[in-house]
């Protein structure tokens, strides 16, 4: 994939994605504006991440499950060069020298939303910028349902999605574009930004 951005900038991550998908315009306020969210959004993403730190696949059971020799949990990386940066909950090796992200996500698998998955493909790309391998796959684990890791093929068409994301975030920052509205206007009904969103 060829490299667009240059050392220096701000790199995007996925917390920034998940907001630029959730509604464009959030980036909009939250980094041209500088319009801080309500809290309460943010506890969520707390007890989220509480429950990975107590709901984490043990070696044992990835090794026998998937086959995994090795296992990283929370790697940073950034890859400059596509203008992304992240943290990784967890890195998987594998015997044939291919690498994997594992996610959790307090979702149930019945529920579970496109925008997680290309929040993997962003982990993919991060990894394969890093280690220099292929990343073909990602797994993610819906911990309000079966504690199991389900697995998702990384497509090029997955990724050039997040490298158009991407790109729009960028637009809006670095330019101060004031993008569309979500076409799902019921997100608007509680929204931080309604009294502000034109
Ligand atoms: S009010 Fe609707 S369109 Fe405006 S920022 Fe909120 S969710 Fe997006």
């Amino acid at each position: 994939m060829e490299n667009q951005f240059n050392e220096g900038q701000t790199l995007v991550s996925p917390s920034l994605l998940m907001e630029y998908w959730y509604c464009p315009r959030f980036i909009y306020f939250m980094e041209v504006l500088k319009i801080r969210q309500y809290e309460e959004k943010r506890l969520k993403v707390l007890i989220g991440r509480e429950v990975h730190e107590k709901k984490a696949l043990q070696p044992e059971y990835l090794r026998k499950k998937l086959g995994v020799v090795k296992q990283e949990r929370n790697i940073y990386l950034s890859a400059p060069g596509l203008g992304i940066c992240g943290i990784v909950d967890e890195i998987l090796y594998f015997a044939d020298g291919s690498m994997a992200s594992l996610d959790y996500k307090f979702a149930f698998n019945k529920y579970k939303f496109k925008t997680q998955f290309l929040q993997n493909v962003l982990y993919a790309m991060l990894i394969e910028s890093h280690y220099h391998v292929p990343v073909g796959a990602c797994y993610i684990v819906y911990t309000r349902e079966k504690n199991e890791p389900v697995r998702y093929a990384i497509t090029a068409k997955a990724k050039e999605a997040v490298m158009a994301s991407i790109k729009e975030v960028n637009r809006i920052v670095r330019e101060g574009f004031y993008p569309g509205a979500t076409p799902d206007r019921k997100k608007c009904g509680d929204c931080t930004y309604r009294r502000v969103c034109v």
